[in-house]
């Protein structure tokens, strides 16, 4: 049986629209002494615009919008590139141990060595599966991993005599790697990708010479096929006095299978909120590690956990280290969470999780083939990319099917990226979803294919379940309303 079979249910007034005048959350006892009022320059000409609400109305407000936030909690969320799978229970328990949980980033070393030996052991752990020498745990997120991999790069030429100008970068890259190409003062090369699917290292060739920094390249690639010239490439730019940027993202399909350092990869980062199960969270903390090759370990930020013989040491003092990224060390608590998941999977069940992440894009792949376009035959691994264009004769696109897909209650997959697929649906179920999961997504995605045949008026109004129906995105763009009017 469907759950969430009726759509999305979202709607909810403002607190301002609720308010009554007077109204108060809590009650306190007047206070005994006198009351110091501030300076007269300092004090309030009127008071502030606040809603005014019952302490009942305002957690039954926020536990509605709690209730209606689509999640991965609350049903299957197959966005593409993205890696959202379940996050243990077991990572928040141990992440709240009072000795991780309430430890200070000021703490002397010796009160925290339980700390600091979870996270160099955790370094070690990602170098061994990334087949690297070193790793920092600072950076916040992919980007932030990419920003500091590519200072890194830079810190690296700079000290061989000159940092160059360029970066190349294949057209199937997420837009995250040529603006921090860009954020460095790298000018970007976009390299055409082949008619399979794979960046081809012929063109490499010809666009690699000294004036190169680097190339980053995303393996398996955004439309989930491994580069299989991935050596060839890494030797070309090598060849040239350039190193090769990794984009970890889609690192859930190679654990324990395939090592990027074993390729030939010089720096690579991790979503550890992708793979390593770590909460995606609204905006709230994550953690992009990035492991490098030894030439790279002497620019690594500052501070390093390094152990010596009687304990783990924080070390500040590194000449060459590219400096700060992140205030202290970095998100502990998703450190703790990733560790955790680490060590409950051991390498045999990591490389279960490839391989069930592998087997259920395919599984995807075969049941929706005949519905979707795929425009691309050969070897998928983790995610499987899809186009509209089976669907364009009817005058329905891939928006209109994701829209659709929100009234059988799941969240819409990945729409319009790899930006080298015109009308690209790109679907990642992760190995966490049960066949039966599989089967119900796959028998909406073939219910939809039949509606744009049939009905494909339906599709371009939809979603239809929803509270809101489908919303004039350019419009909401364009006139943007940050602002409540209290005065209205
Ligand atoms: C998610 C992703 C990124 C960026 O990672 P964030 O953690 O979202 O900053 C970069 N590259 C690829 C291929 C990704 O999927």
């Amino acid at each position: 049986m469907s759950t969430g079979g009726r759509g999305f249910q979202f709607q909810e007034p403002l607190l301002f629209e609720v308010s009554r005048e007077g109204r108060e959350g809590f009650s306190l006892p007047s206070s005994a002494k006198p009351r110091r009022e501030p300076p007269a320059a300092l004090r309030r000409i009127k008071d502030p615009r606040l809603p005014e609400l019952s302490e009942p109305d305002v957690i039954r407000h926020f536990t509605r919008l709690s209730q209606w936030n689509f999640s991965i909690d609350t049903n299957f969320y197959p966005l593409g590139s993205c890696t959202m799978k379940h996050n243990p229970r077991v990572n928040e328990e141990v992440a709240r141990y009072t000795g991780f949980a309430h430890a200070h980033p000021y703490q002397p070393d010796e009160t925290v060595q339980g700390c600091l030996s979870l996270m160099h052991a955790l370094e070690r752990y990602l170098a061994e599966i990334s087949g690297m020498d070193a790793v920092t745990l600072q950076p916040a997120a992919g980007a932030h991993g990419e920003l500091t991999g590519l200072l890194l790069i830079r810190a690296y030429q700079t000290a061989k005599g000159n940092p160059r100008k360029k970066i190349l970068i294949p057209d199937s890259a997420h837009g995250t790697n040529p603006a921090t190409s860009s954020m460095v003062g790298y000018e970007v090369v976009q390299i055409k990708t082949g008619r399979e699917g794979r960046t081809i290292a012929s063109l490499i060739a010809q666009e690699m010479n000294e004036d190169v920094a680097g190339l980053m390249i995303t393996n398996p690639n955004t439309l989930g096929l491994y580069e299989t010239e991935i050596r060839e490439i890494c030797a070309i730019v090598h060849s040239k006095g350039g190193l090769v940027y990794g984009d970890g993202a889609n690192m859930n399909a190679l654990l324990s299978k395939a090592r990027p350092g074993d390729a030939g990869i010089d720096v690579l980062h991790f979503n550890l909120h992708k793979t390593f199960t770590t909460p995606h969270g609204g905006g709230g903390p994550g953690a992009g590690p990035v492991a490098v090759k030894k030439i790279l370990e002497p620019y690594l930020p500052v501070p390093r956990v390094v152990q010596k013989e009687n304990g783990f040491v924080v070390e500040h003092n590194r000449p060459q280290s590219v400096g700060r990224v992140k205030a202290f060390f970095g998100n502990f608590g998703m450190l703790v969470r990733a560790y955790t998941y680490i060590r409950e999977m051991g390498p045999e069940g990591l490389k279960r999780v490839t391989e069930l992440a592998v087997l259920n894009a395919n599984y995807i792949r075969a049941r929706l083939k005949d519905s979707y376009h795929l425009p691309f035959e050969t070897g998928q691994m983790h995610e499987v990319v899809f186009s509209d264009k089976f669907q364009k004769e009817n005058g329905v696109t891939t928006m209109d099917v994701a829209k659709r897909l929100m009234d059988y209650g799941f969240a819409p997959p990945t729409i319009y990226f790899p930006l080298v697929v015109f009308g690209a649906i790109m679907i990642e179920p992760t190995e966490t979803e049960s066949k039966e999961t599989l089967d119900r997504f796959c028998d909406a995605m073939i219910a939809i294919a039949e509606e744009a045949k049939k009905d494909p008026d339906l599709l371009r109004k939809a979603p239809h379940q929803t509270k809101l129906r489908r919303l004039d995105e350019v419009k909401a763009a364009r006139e943007l309303k940050l602002r409540f009017n209290f005065e209205a």
